[in-house]
């Protein structure tokens, strides 16, 4: 058999996670008295034909997630990362990026790819610089648009696209990875649909998902609607809602890539399993992400 790419679900929430520190709705609540609801932020981790294990964004819950990429039947094992990529620099997707030194893992010389423009910020950083100079990680800056392999005969290729996102704090890629049959689109984190398809002149999500060739795409789903944000415009929300998502992208038809949402806050009613929203969302045919799912490519 022909060795597959294997991508695992690591997290689902938005960067804060679930419960979210000092929250007191009745979700957070819920998840601080029944560990199942517990949800963490956004990761994911690929395993190349050559065994090699690559983690996509590094979050608070990096102990619980390299476990959990492990696999339920490897008790007796925890994976390590052989390199990291991240979309970008909001708290979420490098919290944890301390847990790579001295005090905790202290690995030897772990990539860490990212733009060069987040690298350059990134080396800011005293933490940082101290985890160079001891040699536990280096940072290696990504072109956008441009496939690279992560490692040499990992058999998929990564690739930094540019989207357009509060850039207050370095810029922002969705990650395309490209296996030997399939391709995923990882996109946790944009503006609006409407900044995203100018960026790449394209009318809609679907012509922008086929044009990149993208088979399977996880979307940011942070918020379901307005609601959930009282006295807030919709234009200085920063992610587009899913409602407005399932407007844009209607039912799903033949030959439509598998399209699920990630990244959702604490706030997000389609967090609930028997919630209409999830079931709204299913009934149009996509999906929600979900913990320990996984994907070959
Ligand atoms: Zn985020
Ligand atoms: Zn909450
Ligand atoms: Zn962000």
């Amino acid at each position: 058999m022909e060795q597959e790419v294997k991508v695992t679900i690591l997290g689902t929430a938005q960067d804060a996670g679930i419960p979210q520190a000092g929250c007191s709705c009745e979700r957070c609540l819920n998840a601080h008295n029944h560990l199942n609801l517990r949800k963490y932020p956004v990761s994911i981790g690929i395993e190349g034909i050559d065994g090699s294990k690559h983690l996509i964004e590094i979050t608070k819950n990096l102990s619980e997630q390299l476990k959990i990429w492990s696999g339920d039947e490897k008790r007796d094992e925890v994976y390590l990362p052989d390199t990291v990529t991240i979309t970008h620099l909001h708290l979420g997707h490098i919290e944890g990026i301390g847990q790579f030194g001295k005090p905790v893992m202290n690995l030897e010389n772990l990539p860490v790819y990212l733009s060069s423009e987040n690298k350059l910020i990134l080396e800011e950083r005293n933490d940082i610089q101290l985890m160079i100079k001891e040699e536990n990680i280096k940072l290696i800056s990504q072109r956008y648009n441009k496939e690279f392999q992560p490692k040499n005969d990992c058999g998929f290729t990564l690739e930094l696209i540019p989207i357009p996102h509060r850039s207050e704090l370095g810029n922002t890629a969705a990650i395309r990875i490209k296996g030997t049959r399939k391709t995923l689109l990882f996109l946790p984190d944009q503006d609006s649909w409407d900044k995203t398809l100018d960026s790449f002149s394209m009318n809609s999500i679907r012509e922008l998902l086929i044009f990149r060739g993208v088979d399977i795409a996880w979307i940011d789903g942070t918020f379901w609607n307005l609601e959930e944000l009282p006295g807030r415009e919709l234009s200085e929300i920063p992610h587009p809602t899913i409602e407005e998502s399932l407007h844009l992208l209607g039912r799903k038809h033949t030959g439509d890539p598998e399209i699920s949402f990630i990244h959702l806050n604490h706030s997000n009613p389609a967090n609930d399993i028997d919630s209409e929203e999830r079931k709204m969302i299913e009934s149009y045919g996509w999906g929600l992400c979900k913990r320990k799912d996984i994907v070959s490519l």
